[in-house]
């Protein structure tokens, strides 16, 4: 097959795609049974499948495409780049214009204090190059032995060696002999299905506390850094407790420890301003971004730096790049990006409207037998499920089974929603109408009422 034709029947399609496709975090197998569906197009934030059916994308994909499907202004400018300099690498004393242009468009919007980039193609490579240069910048400030990074369970970094070390899934440490030496993880601020009988705030300094701990057991002379993402989003969109941010802060700032905030979902408007560190209150020294820098219309990643860390770093040959850092193709689709972003006033928007108009839809589901909690910030939220609403009781089903079968009755009712675990995840374009939040919060709630009639047919309305 050496054309791409979405006139093919979807049958031979899925033949060909369980025969030759190893999907990412699938078992293949089983997919191969069931049958992929197939996406063709996508407009705004409709998915159309190789039947002609259609999807409202609560996901924005993978929590990325921030501009909504079907824009052509990026792939104008992709192909405009594509014709006057389809690559070129910023290695060995070269760069070019759209990395130029890029950079300094990222110093502007950025926090104050970051005006420098270091480029990759995704989050897990701008990872890993966080790990290298913060064990760099410390090496060149005469303390080698600072390398340890401290992260938290059921973060999600990334998915390449170093990354999916600081990750804290334990699902993926198991396959293929992770962590990496000199990551240390502590506990992550979910207060719903860890903080007991506390008070959310009492669980957030708790939380942020065992940071301090971490530092003190493993001697401040060996820490190098902390990382986390201001809302953890493929955790389940974990939004800490109030208390939780400023304690993470302070102890950083007392102990000498840098803060990597991975704005990889967060950053680009995703909670109501530019970078979730703003929302959160947090100053970190690097940034790690991704997703919403292109939309995911090219591949495209990064680490924004402080004017102080960049200093340093400046000073010595860092030997660390990709191929593609900064590919030309890719931060023009970025800058176009940015400039809708910006133009259309859409992280404005989704701070004055889209996100309280949201906020309201989505907390209104809290009243539903099924639902335990309900959470939002700006345009990234979650719903926890549970067979019993007073005491937040887990099901006594296996973990994440309730959360699959609503997501398949999303589906099947042209909705998606991801589940992680017990929890629905939503992340939508951020160019969401009024009509559209109206109408896939009317398909969560007709998923949730499918699912809570066959959790009850089933038996499965149990808590563990
Ligand atoms: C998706 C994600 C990453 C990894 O990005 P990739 O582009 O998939 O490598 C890293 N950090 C966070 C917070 C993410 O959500």
């Amino acid at each position: 097959m050496n054309m791409i034709t979405n006139h093919m029947p979807t049958e031979e399609l899925r033949a060909l795609d369980g025969a030759h496709h190893m999907h990412p975090f699938t078992h293949n197998n089983d997919l191969s049974e069931k049958g992929a569906r197939i996406i063709s197009r996508a407009r705004g934030m409709t998915l159309t499948d190789t039947d002609g059916n259609d999807y409202l994308d609560a996901m924005a994909g993978l929590w990325c495409v921030n501009i909504g499907y079907g824009r052509t202004e990026p792939a104008d400018a992709a192909a405009r780049q594509m014709r006057e300099l389809p690559y070129y690498n910023t290695f060995f004393q070269t760069s070019h214009v759209p990395a130029i242009a890029l950079s300094a468009k990222l110093a502007e919007l950025a926090p104050e204090n970051m005006n420098h980039v270091f480029y990759a193609n995704s989050g897990s490579e701008a990872n890993d190059t966080n790990i290298r240069m913060v064990r760099t910048y410390w090496a060149e400030k005469g303390h080698p032995e600072k390398k340890i990074i401290i992260s938290r369970k059921n973060a999600y970094h990334g998915s390449s060696m170093g990354s999916a070390s600081l990750g804290g899934m334990s699902f993926m440490h198991d396959q293929g002999g992770m962590p990496i030496p000199d990551i240390h993880h502590i506990d992550q601020p979910d207060w719903y299905l860890e903080g007991g009988d506390m008070s959310p705030e009492e669980f957030g300094l708790e939380r942020a506390r065992q940071l301090e701990k971490a530092i003190h057991d493993l001697g401040e002379n060996r820490v190098a850094a902390f990382i986390a993402e201001p809302i953890q989003g493929a955790g389940g969109v974990i939004i800490p407790p109030s208390t939780y941010w400023p304690e993470i802060q302070r102890i950083c700032d007392a102990h000498d420890i840098l803060l990597i905030a991975d704005e990889v979902i967060c950053g680009f408007g995703r909670t109501g301003e530019w970078f979730g560190s703003e929302t959160l209150g947090i100053r970190p020294d690097i940034m790690t971004i991704a997703k919403g820098l292109s939309s995911g219309y090219a591949p495209i990643g990064g680490s924004m730096v402080s004017d102080e860390i960049a200093a340093v770093i400046d000073n010595c040959e860092f030997a660390h790049g990709y191929t593609y850092s900064g590919h030309p193709v890719s931060c023009a689709v970025a800058l176009e990006n940015l400039r809708i972003l910006q133009e259309e006033g859409l992280v404005d928007r989704t701070r004055n409207t889209s996100g309280p108009l949201l906020a309201k839809a989505w907390h209104a589901l809290g009243d539903h037998p099924l639902v335990g909690d309900t959470s939002l910030v700006g345009l990234m939220g979650s719903i926890a499920l549970t067979p019993h609403k007073e005491s937040r009781a887990k099901f006594a089903s296996k973990e994440g089974a309730v959360g699959l079968i609503c997501r398949e009755f999303c589906f099947k009712n042209g909705l998606v929603m991801r589940h992680v675990g017990n929890r629905m995840v939503i992340s939508p374009p951020l160019v969401i109408t009024p009509e559209e939040i109206t109408a896939f919060t009317d398909r969560a709630r007709l998923a949730l009422d499918l699912t809570h009639k066959h959790l009850v047919d089933e038996g499965m309305m149990k808590a563990a």
